[in-house]
């Protein structure tokens, strides 16, 4: 049997391999298909393709988008993303402009606390164009500020910390209208990372089906078996499809496998498949 990886990060935003080495690693893995999911930038969709064609891979152009809801963020996969998505990139371009607003102002807090950061430095050690809370927490540990990433985020980073900030984002409405608007697979991602009230869940999937969402992502790294029968279920209840992947980060997260995730996730080429008929009957390419 075949496998896939439908959820991963590279350099262009908080992972570590470069989009080209991502592609090689998923190839080498053995891997028929893999989509590059970075939160809020496209710019290592190009490479990774190409990289994908020398490897013989399956490559999908994919982007995570992180949205507000009244139980904290909720994250909204586009997969098959279009090669020409202005109107994204555009709305892309603000977002960045924003997290690099809340990038200097965390810096700022940081100094307050003795910590000294320059944007220079963030800049330099995300390399890519979407640059986050990691970052950061990768340079408090180079500096020696703190000994790993978990204490950066739970000391200063996350939620509680002393120098969190939160992020400004998209309503979920938005995100999937933007990204099914450019015929992309649009997928609630990872619906499970945190307990919601089930009728809420289902509630908020069926506002967003309104909206485009085709599909929900049951199988990935943080998913329990329940959560992934859960999903399953709740998707052909309201007659979506399924998605899933590692949420491969490289280094960042040092435990998960490129189409193993932590170790028992295993994605089968058939949900790709599935998803390829969906789009087939909707009129849309893949
Ligand atoms: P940002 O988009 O800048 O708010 O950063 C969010 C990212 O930080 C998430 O995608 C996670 O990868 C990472 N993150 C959040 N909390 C933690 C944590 N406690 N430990 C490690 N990484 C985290
Ligand atoms: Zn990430
Ligand atoms: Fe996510
Ligand atoms: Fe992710």
């Amino acid at each position: 049997m075949r496998f896939i990886d439908l959820h991963t990060h590279s350099q262009a935003s908080d992972g570590t391999d470069s989009p080209a080495q991502l592609v090689a690693g998923a190839a080498a893995a053995g891997l028929a298909a893999v989509a590059l999911t970075d939160h809020d930038t496209l710019s290592g969709l190009d490479e990774a393709e190409a990289a994908a064609q020398r490897h013989g891979i399956e490559f999908l152009r994919g982007c995570e988008l992180s949205t507000r809801t009244e139980y904290g963020e909720m994250h909204i996969l586009g997969l098959w993303l279009p090669r020409q998505a202005d109107a994204l990139e555009q709305r892309l371009a603000d977002i960045r402009h924003k997290r690099d607003n809340r990038n200097a102002h965390i810096l700022e807090k940081l100094a307050t606390l003795g910590i000294s950061i320059s944007m220079d430095e963030l800049q330099h050690e995300a390399q890519g164009e979407s640059v986050g809370r990691p970052h950061i927490a990768a340079l408090l540990v180079k500096k020696g500020a703190v000994p790993d990433m978990e204490t950066a985020f739970r000391e200063y980073l996350g939620s509680g910390g002393r120098a969190y900030l939160p992020k400004e984002v998209l309503e979920p409405e938005e995100a999937v209208r933007l990204m099914a608007g450019l015929g992309a697979t649009v997928s609630l991602a990872h619906p499970c990372l945190k307990p919601l009230p089930p009728d809420w869940l289902e509630a908020f999937v069926l506002r967003l089906k309104a909206c485009g969402l085709s599909a929900i992502e049951a199988y990935h790294s943080e998913h329990s078996d329940a959560a992934i029968r859960s999903c399953v279920d709740l998707a052909r209840r309201l007659d979506l499809g399924l998605s899933g992947g590692s949420d491969h980060h490289g280094r960042n997260k040092p435990r998960i496998r490129l189409g193993h995730g932590y170790g028992g996730l295993r994605v089968p080429l058939d949900i790709l498949e599935d998803l390829k008929a969906r789009r087939r009957q909707q009129g849309l390419p893949c």
